[in-house]
């Protein structure tokens, strides 16, 4: 009865699509949670009828094509949800220019040169070259989920890419400070500057948002996490809530043999899958001679910024775009100086997701979350001084504001450790800098790591393709293919 194929340790989405390639795949599966729900930064909250994402803005990968829709189709329950696509994907307020960032590549590119007509050249130079690195990610990532990863195997673009920072790549093709501050409108969304953060990743967020749609589940984020559980649960395996792991077991050869939960139930599998996060995994649930994978990865590459997050519901209509980027300036390398957060004149993120989703607040009244980046650490912050000076950028970006609250509340980054267990409230896993290669290894055959503190990169779709790279080398190893 305890004895499984494959356990999962934790439903963040990686989780979640191990888990199901796992089971729609054959194996007897088992998820745990320590949480009352899954979903970790996919999951979301009701007050007083309003409905908030407790993280994410908006995801790619779920409209057909998407690896994310593959996974929910393989369980059966893909129609058991619809997704709202986001057009323009953001809108980002610059001081004097408000820019949309299109669905559609073409019609963005053509806005910039027009707004910067002479680095026209330049702009379509820039995508010609993100568009061909981007098809190069994708031969190697479907390399990886479908015959398993092979690091070898490098194709030339974004070879060319892997060492070089974003800052680099701009510079190749333009020269105007405001275009290139544009266009790296989406590095918050990494946390990371543009002379710090790594061209192949945002070569990846920008492109996979254009080529796969910018999309949020109808109702809220919680649906998608619910959903994976349902057909998980549909196809025979089994999730637990309410009780985390808190040993992995391994056996005289080092190999896992089981997990212990917080409520002391123990459970056998030939395979482990840990979605938890990495410093947890190495330092708590194996400790020992594993405790330095951990402080190795912590030293290089580093773990990504947090944020501290304002959910607004209030009295009337919010007009405009649904997700927003708030830049106050152009100088965008200072946006991410540790000492920035909760100035004034630094960026935001806003997400008003009841504009495209009427579900999500009472009638005649809207919700808005605000994302202020800030260092993932473990100081505890004063919640009620943070939502003073968000609010006071809250009523930059729209007038007025304060007076229409219905409902306020805040998560720090303590608040993202205490739910989802990310080390000091970690937004995205690992720092995404040029010259990364993956994890450190840990010698552990029949245990693999899913979610973004994986090799894949950060958000939710990397935490995905993380997820389903490890559930597709297990079921190689158990001579099962499933077409990803
Ligand atoms: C504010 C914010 C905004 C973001 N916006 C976006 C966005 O717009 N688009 C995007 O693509 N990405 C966004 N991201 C990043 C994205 O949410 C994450 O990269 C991704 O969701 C991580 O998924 P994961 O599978 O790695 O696991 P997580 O979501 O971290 O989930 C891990 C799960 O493991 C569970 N767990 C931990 N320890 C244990 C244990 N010992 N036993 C059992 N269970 C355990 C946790 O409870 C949790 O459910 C955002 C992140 C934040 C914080």
């Amino acid at each position: 009865m305890n004895d499984f194929d494959a356990i999962i340790i934790g439903s963040g989405i990686g989780g979640l699509v191990s888990a199901g390639i796992l089971t729609s795949g054959g194996l007897k599966t088992l998820v745990i949670e320590k949480h009352i729900a899954p979903g970790g930064y996919i999951s979301s909250f009701k007050r007083k009828g309003f409905v908030f994402d407790s993280a994410v803005d908006c995801i790619s990968g779920v409209a057909p094509g998407g690896l994310i829709h593959r996974a929910l189709e393989l369980l059966g329950v893909n129609s058991d949800i619809n997704f709202i696509k986001v057009d323009p994907i953001r809108v980002s307020i610059f001081p004097d220019i408000e820019i949309r960032v299109d669905a559609d590549v073409n019609a963005y590119m053509d806005r910039l040169a027009s707004l910067f007509p002479s680095e026209a050249k330049g702009v379509k130079k820039f995508f010609q070259k993100i568009s061909s690195a981007y098809e190069d990610l994708q031969f190697l990532i479907g390399i990886s989920v479908s015959d398993g990863f092979n690091p070898g195997v490098t194709t030339p673009d974004i070879f060319r890419l892997m060492d070089r920072s974003y800052e680099e790549l701009l510079n190749d093709y333009f020269t105007d400070k405001r275009l290139k501050a544009v266009l790296s409108d989406r590095c918050p969304f990494i946390g990371l500057p543009p002379s710090q953060v790594s061209a192949v990743a945002m070569v990846s967020l920008m492109m996979s948002y254009f080529k796969l749609g910018a999309y949020r589940p109808e109702g809220c984020f919680q649906k998608l996490a619910d959903v994976f559980v349902e057909g998980i649960r549909k196809n025979g395996g089994m999730v637990f809530f309410g009780s985390g792991v808190k040993k992995i077991i391994l056996d005289e050869g080092g190999r896992c043999r089981g997990v212990i939960c917080d409520n002391n139930e123990e459970y056998s599998a030939r395979h482990v899958i840990s979605n938890a996060d990495f410093n947890q995994t190495f330092s708590s649930l194996l400790g020992g001679e594993y405790l330095s994978v951990a402080e190795d990865m912590i030293r290089s590459p580093g773990i990504s910024t947090s944020f501290f997050i304002l959910y607004a519901g209030i009295k009337g209509d919010i007009s405009g775009q649904s997700s927003i980027g708030y830049f106050p300036s152009y100088e965008m390398e200072d946006f991410f100086m540790p000492d920035m957060s909760f100035r004034e004149d630094t960026t935001i993120g806003v997400t008003i997701a009841s504009l495209e989703d009427k579900s999500r607040a009472p009638e005649g009244c809207s919700t808005a979350v605000f994302h202020e980046m800030t260092e993932a650490s473990s100081a505890v912050l004063d919640k009620a001084a943070c939502t003073e000076k968000t609010l006071k950028k809250a009523e930059k970006i729209f007038p007025g504001f304060k007076d229409k609250i219905e409902v306020l509340d805040a998560a720090t980054p303590q608040t993202l450790q205490r739910y989802t267990g990310n080390f000091n409230g970690s937004a995205f896993g690992w720092r995404q800098i040029p010259g990364r290669r993956g994890t450190k290894k840990h010698g552990i055959g029949n245990m693999r790591i899913a979610g973004h503190w994986g090799d894949m990169g950060s958000g939710v779709l990397a935490a995905a393709y993380s997820g389903a790279r490890a559930a597709v080398e297990i079921l190689a190893e158990e001579g099962i293919k499933v077409a990803i």
